[in-house]
């Protein structure tokens, strides 16, 4: 049997630290060097196949809510996965994450995959937050850290392929989500 399952998936972060720029990598390998309004990408989809398994990916991304701490649990209701962005050169956008994955697991517990992404990689001499500190903090809340730049293409494709392989086997061989 090779049926499809989708998946939702989220993009949570303070504003600027780069999730517009990885969904429209993902999605369609674009990177702008300006600041992107979202509308573009509030709501893409993503076919995949998986080990012979059809993957569709619906993933959100915020339209800046985020700046006003708008963004309410509709957003991230039902989400299978949550990618939780930070930029490696700012640290408050890393502390922003924490509060995220607190919010997450008291709204959803365990039943939602959690990707740490510390995106911008490609400024490591800037960095702010170690990538130790990053690791301990993913390990201790059952996440995993994924270092990215959407900027030169670093590690996106392996982010979602691997988000996607975790949501699988959250669901099951069989289920149909
Ligand atoms: P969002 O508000 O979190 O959606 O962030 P955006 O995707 O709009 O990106 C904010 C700014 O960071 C833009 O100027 C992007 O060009 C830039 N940016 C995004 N990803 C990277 C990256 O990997 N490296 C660098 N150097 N800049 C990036």
């Amino acid at each position: 049997m090779n049926r499809s399952v989708s998946f939702k998936v989220v993009l949570l972060g303070e504003g600027s630290v780069g999730k517009t720029s990885i969904v429209l990598r993902y999605t369609d390998n674009l990177f702008n060097d300006k600041h992107l309004e979202t509308q573009q990408a509030s709501f893409k989809t993503k076919k995949l196949n998986l080990d012979g398994r059809r993957v569709e990916l619906a993933i959100w991304d915020t339209a800046g809510q985020e700046r006003f701490r708008a963004l309410g649990p509709l957003y991230y209701r039902e989400a299978n996965g949550a990618i939780l962005v930070f930029d490696i050169t700012d640290e408050d956008s890393f502390n922003q994450v924490k509060s995220w994955i607190k919010e997450l697991k008291r709204m959803l517990g365990d039943d939602v995959v959690l990707c740490i992404v510390e995106n911008k990689v490609d400024l490591e001499k800037d960095r702010r937050v170690s990538r130790q500190t990053a690791e301990e903090y993913a390990k201790l809340v059952n996440a995993k850290l994924y270092p990215t730049s959407a900027k030169f293409n670093k590690g996106i494709e392996e982010l979602f392929s691997d988000l996607a392989h975790r949501m699988l086997e959250k669901v099951g061989p069989t289920s149909n989500n």
